[in-house]
């Protein structure tokens, strides 16, 4: 269950990428910027901006889960929608969006490689989320089709999954882009709804596994960018990658805003302003100054 293949990727791992998003994550982060990756079934978008009133939608949905409101535009009963897309296939304005279609292995695959020419020596696919752990069937199988064909390999993960699926899979990985949030496992749950101990369980795997790892870091402004987060996020990664330990910082933006309206979830940080230029610098500094490498991502 995929909700989107995107090519030429540069910020998704080494080199040049296709990276493969696949839907389902037992995380909910109250900042999540791909909020049509959480669940791990197809779910419907609604772009009410787009709409201009057709009411081809409302002809078209087979269980009457269409109406058109005092402002003429479409509204969606998520009660009765079953995710089917056919509303999607009859909007000619690119209103409506179908979040996620499910595809074999072998056909995603062909993609991938379609891409092969592009990937030079560092860069390969990734498969990101969503949390790709979720389909570790799916993901295994891909990343040995990608090792055979001579591709790079690279997953995007949260570590909020089984060990055993991540060690049977680190041996097919060239490299590992790995999401910490919060050290406070209270904090960590206030946050992602989830504790922390699996996830760092994982990233210590990770680091020890040999497999070149770039930890990350969404900082989001008055929930993880204190001094005390930051200096146990430090001292974490001292400890398991030594003179090694290094860091990106994912500053918090409000890009996703449209997508949670679309998908008519609630936006809990709907208030918070994007980080400022002086608090990622601050945070910077202060990773850096408890011995760890910290770039800021773009
Ligand atoms: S996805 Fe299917 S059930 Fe849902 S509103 Fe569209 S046509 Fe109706
Ligand atoms: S088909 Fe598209 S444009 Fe027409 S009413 Fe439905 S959502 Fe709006």
């Amino acid at each position: 269950m995929l909700f989107n293949v995107q090519h030429f990727c540069l910020h998704d791992g080494p080199g040049i990428r296709t990276t493969v998003f696949l839907k389902g994550c037992g995380l909910r982060c109250l900042w999540c910027c791909n909020p049509e990756s959480q669940e791990p079934y197809a779910q419907l978008g609604l772009d009410q901006r787009r709409c201009t009133g057709c009411g081809e939608c409302v002809a078209a949905c087979p269980a009457g889960a269409v109406a058109m409101n005092t402002l003429g535009k479409a509204e969606i009963d998520r009660e009765r929608c079953t995710n089917c897309g056919k509303c999607v296939s009859a909007c000619l304005d690119d209103a409506l969006t179908r979040y996620g279609t499910t595809r074999t292995v072998e056909d995603v695959f062909s993609e991938v490689l379609r891409d092969k020419r592009w990937y030079c020596a560092e860069g390969g696919v990734t498969v990101s989320g969503g949390e790709p752990l979720t389909q570790a069937r799916f993901v295994k199988r891909l990343l040995e089709l990608s090792r055979e064909a001579g591709i790079g390999t690279c997953i995007e993960t949260c570590g909020a999954a089984s060990s055993e699926a991540l060690s049977d899979m680190l041996p097919l990985l060239d490299f590992v882009l790995f999401d910490l949030k919060h050290m406070d496992a209270q904090a960590h749950h206030q946050l992602t709804h989830r504790p922390n101990q699996v996830i760092l369980k994982n990233a210590r795997l990770v680091a020890q596994s040999g497999v070149p790892v770039q930890f990350r870091m969404p900082l989001i402004p008055g929930r993880n960018d204190g001094s005390e987060n930051l200096r146990a996020t430090a001292q974490f990664l001292r400890e398991n990658l030594g003179t090694r330990a290094s860091i990106e910082l994912m500053p918090y933006h409000r890009l996703a805003a449209g997508k949670y309206e679309a998908l008519g979830c609630d936006y809990r940080l709907k208030d918070l302003p994007a980080a400022a230029p002086e608090c990622i610098r601050s945070a910077q500094r202060t990773l850096e100054q408890h011995g760890v490498r910290c770039a800021i991502s773009v």
